[in-house]
């Protein structure tokens, strides 16, 4: 194997040095068929080839990402990365009109497909206006395809040189440039792009490669779409570290604990929702996933509940609920489980703890102003996890990135409302200062679905709510509007649906009369709720 002079700190560098001190590893399972790094570094090194030598040069340098779960699908980001660009995660199964509209705000040049994008992409490419290389890492780009899209350049798979990694030679990448770049719901209708750097990423790799000993012989799972950013702990810390990436298959993702144990998983790392559908399926029986070694829930509140019975479930496990938004890579708060933790919850919630080595913490009031320990405020971040900002969005950067009054470092708005500290006690998690909430662990602002639903059904406001309630959150939607038929309502889903992720779409819009209103004369959210709540008992 030809080796090269690597840069550790860029998000590939991880990859191709394991990939030279563990060529013969699995690298990646999928269906039980492992993948070594020998072979994935082949057919990562001939995308980042084909991508260098077709490429036009124009545009911003990112490449989008359509794949789904499949080897070529992870060849794929890697090779975008190894090409020296930044990579912009898409989903096959989002609605081709957000694929378009994500293309178009990235204004990425170049996108890889696997066989699932492929199967969504005609659709795709008749809505992106701008010509675009699309390197097929899962087939071929035949005469058909070709006449179809004369406006995009299209490179098969066989077209890939045989011999890429011969032809390759690293790029220039430096810490500042974007790693990837992540659409994130956005409160006015639009998804927000956060701009990852590769040293905010390498920062929180390093951080949780070694607090948690990640070493070759770990087993990750694999339980996160690659939209959702803490998709980037079992993708690259198992390829930073020489382990393998755990890919299940569907039958799998219904059935977790099958999976835990077929896979011979020792890092679990997801959302409490999906744990908590093992709870419910009494599937953590005391001692059950004897293999686990690390266990880490994040992305939404973790309940006590939940927490207890996973422990006992893993016995031999450390277990931490972690912390953080996106725009502070993954994580940047942790809090290890003990015996003595259901004193320090609060709700029914498990602490978020402390920050991550390097990074500060504020909780301020609404003047910003620094709360005394023990009150509630809004949490604000700073240090090297700290994300660049929204692509091509000053506005909505400078008022999440800010600097606090008597500081003079950027800090990161997180809109979490937490409790600051006592001397020695855990941080905790309350909730939110807005209507951002988590569906089953996706992050959602409820003001891009009334946007939408407003449009959609052309009335003057519209209310989304998250509907039902689960321990960590909710799991779906319910709008309401008001001034239309009822009969209406149905086509309106019917044109949401074919605009945002199937998780946003309500389930049931109900048009009422008028809106509650509260004191100051805003929609009462919190009695629409009540309704809601009030049908649940009967
Ligand atoms: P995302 O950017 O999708 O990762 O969502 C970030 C948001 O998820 C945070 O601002 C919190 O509201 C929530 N969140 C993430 N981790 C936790 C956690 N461990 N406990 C409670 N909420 C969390």
């Amino acid at each position: 194997m030809q080796r090269h002079d690597i840069n550790p700190r860029v998000l590939f560098g991880g990859f191709l040095l394991a990939a030279q001190s563990f060529p013969q590893r699995p690298a990646i399972e999928v269906d039980g068929e492992a993948v070594t790094y020998a072979q994935l570094r082949e057919q990562v090194l001939a995308i980042a080839v084909g991508l260098t030598r077709h490429r036009s040069g124009e545009g911003p340098p990112l490449t989008a990402a359509l794949v789904h779960r499949s080897v070529a699908g992870f060849a794929g980001i890697l090779g975008a990365l190894c090409s020296g660009h930044g990579y912009v995660p898409m989903l096959p199964s989002l609605p081709p009109a957000r694929i378009v509209l994500m293309l178009h705000r990235s204004g990425a040049r170049s996108l890889v497909v696997d066989a699932a994008g492929q199967r969504v992409l005609d659709e795709v490419l008749d809505g992106v206006e701008h010509p675009l290389l699309v390197v097929l890492t899962e087939g071929e780009a035949d005469e058909q395809l070709r006449a179809r899209h004369p406006r995009h350049r299209l490179i098969g798979r066989d077209e890939l040189s045989r011999g890429g990694a011969d032809d390759w030679t690293p790029p220039a990448v430096g810490d500042d440039d974007v790693a990837y770049l992540l659409f994130t719901s956005g409160s006015t209708g639009e998804p927000k792009g956060v701009m990852v750097a590769h040293r905010n990423i390498a920062r929180f790799l390093d951080v949780v490669v070694s607090r948690y000993s990640l070493r070759e012989t770990d087993r990750f799972s694999h339980l996160f779409e690659i939209t959702f950013d803490l998709s980037l702990f079992d993708m690259f810390a198992a390829w930073k570290v020489g382990g393998c990436l755990c890919v299940p298959n569907m039958k799998q993702r219904l059935l977790p604990n099958q999976y835990v144990l077929d896979s011979q998983l020792s890092v679990w790392f997801s959302v409490p929702s999906a744990a908590l559908l093992m709870k419910q399926m009494r599937a953590l029986t005391p001692g059950v996933f004897a293999n686990l070694r690390l266990v880490l829930f994040c992305g939404e509140a973790l309940p006590v509940g939940l927490a207890q019975a996973f422990a006992e479930a893993a016995p031999d496990a450390v277990l931490e609920n972690i912390y953080g938004p996106t725009e502070l890579t993954l994580a940047c708060t942790h809090y290890r489980w003990s015996a003595s933790s259901p004193a320090e919850c609060e709700n029914e919630v498990v602490p978020i703890g402390d920050p991550f080595d390097g990074m500060t913490v504020k909780v301020v009031d609404e003047e910003l102003s620094e709360v005394a320990a023990g009150e509630t405020g809004e949490l604000l971040m700073s240090g090297p996890q700290r994300a660049l900002g929204y692509w091509n969005d000053p506005e909505r950067t400078a008022a999440a990135f800010m600097i606090p009054p008597g500081e003079t470092e950027l800090f990161y708005r997180t809109g979490d409302r937490v409790r600051r500290p006592l001397w020695g006690a855990p941080m905790t998690f309350l909730g939110r200062v807005d209507s951002q909430i988590k569906l089953n662990g996706y992050r959602v602002e409820l003001g891009e679905i009334e946007a939408i639903m407003q449009r959609e059904a052309g009335v003057d406001a519209a209310v989304a709510l998250g509907w039902p309630k689960t321990p960590a959150g909710a799991s779906g939607v319910v709008g309401f509007v008001v001034g239309v038929e009822q009969g209406d309502m149905d086509g309106v889903i019917d044109r949401m649906q074919e605009q945002l992720p199937r998780y946003m779409v309500p389930r049931e819009i109900r048009v009422l009369e008028g809106f509650p209103l509260n004191q100051n004369g805003k929609i009462d959210r919190k009695a629409l709720l009540g309704v809601l709540e009030g049908e649940d008992g009967d």
